[in-house]
């Protein structure tokens, strides 16, 4: 018998034998057990009892500070794009992730066999892709459960992760994700839907936000229509900042677990204080010192694309750096946060929402402030380095105070501004302006803003001071403060 009368058969006794197993659920008995009529249960007790353990945990991504992500893809196409697909995922060398939907595998398993033969990893993307929403405890239960043991049957493959067609989930899909022992209810830190009218540049500039470390990006092969297109510039924008996109089971396992923040000590270091009148603070610029002792500082927020390629170039001359962050932004992307910790990077506060501090009441300034506070502790799992910087620098003596009175007594300004965060200003600029201001115990203020010089500046400047003499350290080491 040929291939394709072969395959045709197989997914029609898969089919024939869902049907059994989906008639076997509607009445209520076992699929293969003997009831007596006494045994029969009643409509009610048919119903589903939901699941009274915990409910699985959900993940929009992982938490590891790795140069690693995962590509997922949702659905199944027909053979031929989905050979297309396999194709290009092996020009670059990707291993992904397939959530594939148990009645397609149950209609044609030859193609999740191929699918797993590639390399590549499967698991459940429900039995019919319906609105998950929309359905009872029952329902949403065997819409798993039915998938989970045909991929089971046709490959051989237990699935340990459920994905809904949209991503979307419900505690009923948690709680019966866990009924039916699987491990996580995966999200999506991107779903790349189709484009509307984007420029290939434009495309590039947004997929390259979301080239995050431990991150999980999702296109659905049934509804995307440039999906092989799409590939090719995730596959891009991946290596433009050296990550590799592994299969989602392996970067769960490398990913861990992370304490809430009030397991974390020094998450309360900081806290709203009204009684701010007589509080102390010094205002830091630079320190007095006969050494060639200064500190590079890195303010705000930016994509991976950026910021990676700030502490890799740090890496390669081995200088420790302070960032001070703008937790709005560290918030979306914890792991980047991480990453500067591992690294052996100081991390500091540069308010949630880079407001000008002056303008806002006391109330407004320390909640802002206590709220970095703990995003930053929770993203990097540890008490930050007890530094405050404003926003574009604008600080008075009743602000200074507001700052000082929750918790930080030490303003770090700076006494080196490159106006780097101009776009305007070239690599050159930068480079001239830091080697013209900088001198023993400067303090050097640079941005990790997305779209500016600062990173092509950065090896130029590390060289030209290191030539001239100086070594690099954290601020904190600069000015000797006491944690
Ligand atoms: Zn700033």
């Amino acid at each position: 018998m040929n291939r394709s009368v072969h395959s045709r058969i197989r997914s029609w006794l898969g089919i024939a034998l869902l049907i059994a197993m989906l008639s076997a659920l509607a009445t209520g008995c076992g699929m293969f057990g003997e009831e007596t009529d006494e045994q029969k249960p009643s409509p009610e007790a048919s119903v589903i009892e939901k699941y009274s353990g915990p409910m699985s945990k959900v993940l929009p991504f992982v938490y590891t500070a790795k140069k690693e992500l995962s590509l997922t893809f949702n659905g199944m196409s027909d053979d031929v794009t989905m050979d297309k697909l396999l194709d290009e995922l092996d020009k670059y060398g990707i291993t992904a992730t397939f959530f594939l939907p148990g009645m397609r595998v149950a209609e044609e398993p030859d193609i999740a066999k191929k699918i797993i033969a590639r390399g590549h990893e499967i698991e459940n993307n429900t039995l019919n892709r319906l609105d998950m929403s929309k359905l009872d405890y029952g329902q949403v239960d065997k819409e798993i459960r039915l998938s989970n043991e045909i991929i089971e049957r046709e490959t051989g493959i237990v699935p340990r992760y459920v994905r809904t067609r949209s991503g979307d989930y419900t505690d009923d899909i948690r709680l019966a994700a866990a009924h039916n022992e699987m491990e996580a209810v995966v999200v999506y830190s991107l779903f790349l839907h189709n484009w509307q009218a984007e420029s290939d540049q434009e495309k590039e500039l947004y997929i390259r936000k979301y080239i995050t470390r431990g991150g999980i990006i999702s296109i659905d092969v049934e509804e995307n229509s440039s999906l092989i297109e799409d590939i090719a510039f995730a596959a891009k924008a991946a290596e433009e900042v050296g990550y590799s996109f592994i299969p989602l089971g392996q970067l769960i396992a490398d990913g861990g677990e992370r304490k809430p923040l009030e397991q974390i000590e020094g998450y309360d270091a900081v806290r709203v204080n009204p009684d701010y009148e007589n509080a102390k603070y010094n205002l830091i610029y630079n320190v007095v010192t006969d050494e060639k002792k200064i500190a590079l500082t890195f303010d705000d927020w930016g994509t991976d694309y950026t910021v990676t390629k700030i502490l890799d170039t740090l890496a390669r001359f081995n200088i420790k750096a302070t960032f001070f962050l703008r937790a709005k932004g560290t918030e979306g992307n914890p792991n980047l946060a991480r990453a500067m910790i591992e690294e052996g990077h100081d991390v500091a506060n540069h308010t949630y929402t880079h407001p000008v501090i002056t303008t806002l009441t006391p109330e407004q300034l320390q909640k802002d402030v206590v709220k970095a506070h703990q995003v930053i502790t929770e993203a990097i799992q540890q008490k930050p380095t007890m530094l405050f910087r404003p926003p574009t620098g604008e600080i008075d003596d009743k602000s200074a105070k507001i700052v000082s009175a929750i918790g930080f007594p030490n303003i770090a300004l700076y006494d080196v501004t490159t106006f780097d965060w101009d776009a305007s200003n070239s690599a050159k600029d930068i480079v001239n302006k830091v080697m013209e201001k900088t001198d023993k115990g400067s303090i050097i203020l640079l941005h990790m803003l997305d779209d500016i010089h600062t990173v092509e500046a950065l090896p130029t400047v590390i060289e030209r001071l290191q030539k001239s003499g100086f070594t690099f350290v954290k601020m904190a080491d600069l000015i000797g403060l006491q944690q």
